[in-house]
């Protein structure tokens, strides 16, 4: 079994909403896939589905195999699958060991509680009541709480909100780290750097419909599209004399739009070279996940409009 998730055509509705309306696609084991949707486009209520949490209208859903729709699956999937909301209600008065062990004993196989303290770098809180831990330092618990089954599958929501960006790289390199140990992830993320860095593939909820999905790279074409290469010119080199007609020019800065960056550069850089001409600050763009994201959603942007039906 290749597929840690297989969704075909999933509806699920509320009363006047239909909140996610026949969406597909799979995630493979092993694998961090992010499901990106503006707020209200539908992702907690599929993710919902796939934990085992909401009942569906109608589609195929396979979590590790089989249905978490069927009552009779739900034990087997719980002791396999991991999951961090975006708020977890632990008991406060207890130490960051004494819930990690406790929920350790809901699973057969879990991992070490002092690897997990370490993995999510609270070693130093390792006694402390979860009360006086800080909001950082409590979502990095969360976490802990996720994968202290030692979970196939790990639903992640939102997982580095409201940490610093230290913490947040720390998270990053967990997330790396579980991935490489052959965790499935699938992860929510407002943070379209966050997804860049690691998701491998990606869909769009808007108006709880698939808008695109894809490798992270190449999402909405972006590995295709235009690039903008954009340098500075030395203030004793005339735009005329350039090899290449700019696209832009504001002050002595060029910007080149085009569709074949390498041939562009190759002259671009012969003839600075050749001509001893120093270009400064050369950079080589192209739409970023977020410009994509945005185009994808722009008519969903709090997803308001709901979908009466
Ligand atoms: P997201 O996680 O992408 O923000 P949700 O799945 O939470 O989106 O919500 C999708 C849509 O379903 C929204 O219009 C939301 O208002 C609606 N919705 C979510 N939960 C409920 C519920 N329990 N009852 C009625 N409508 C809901």
């Amino acid at each position: 079994m290749t597929l840690a998730l297989r969704v075909d055509n999933l509806r699920k509705s509320y009363p006047n909403i239909m909140a996610v309306d026949d969406i597909s696609f799979d995630v493979e084991r092993g694998e961090i896939f992010a499901l990106l949707g503006p707020n209200g486009a539908g992702k907690s209520t599929s993710i919902e589905v796939f934990e085992g949490f909401l009942p569906r209208d109608s589609g195929t859903v396979e979590v590790l195999g089989v249905d978490p729709g069927d009552r009779q699956h739900l034990p087997w999937l719980r002791e396999r699958i991991g999951v961090v909301l975006q708020e977890l209600a632990v008991e406060s008065f207890f130490t960051v060991r004494q819930v990690l062990e406790r929920n350790a004993g809901f699973y057969p196989h879990p991992r070490n509680i002092d690897e997990v303290i370490e993995m999510v770098g609270l070693t130093e809180k390792r006694d402390a009541k979860v009360k006086k831990l800080s909001g950082g330092q409590q979502r990095r618990l969360d976490i802990g709480l996720g994968i202290v089954g030692n979970p196939e599958l790990l639903f992640l929501d939102e997982p580095t909100t409201g940490l610093d960006p230290a913490a947040r790289r720390t998270t990053w390199d967990l997330i790396r780290l579980l991935s490489s140990q052959g965790t499935t992830v699938l992860m929510s993320s407002h943070y379209m750097d966050e997804v860049e860095a690691l998701a491998h593939r990606v869909a769009v909820l808007s108006h709880g419909r698939i808008a695109a999905q894809g490798s992270t790279a190449s999402l909405g074409g972006r590995d295709k599209g235009e690039a903008t290469i954009r340098f500075t010119l030395p203030p004793n080199v005339a735009v005329a004399d350039l090899p290449v007609t700019p696209s832009r020019v504001d002050g002595n800065v060029i910007e080149l739009r085009t569709a074949d960056d390498l041939t562009t550069l190759h002259r671009l850089i012969s003839w600075a070279i050749e001509g001893n001409v120093a270009i400064e600050g050369l950079t080589v763009a192209r739409e970023t996940l977020e410009d994509i994201y945005l185009a994808l959603t722009r008519d969903d942007r709090d997803g308001s409009e709901a979908r009466a039906r």
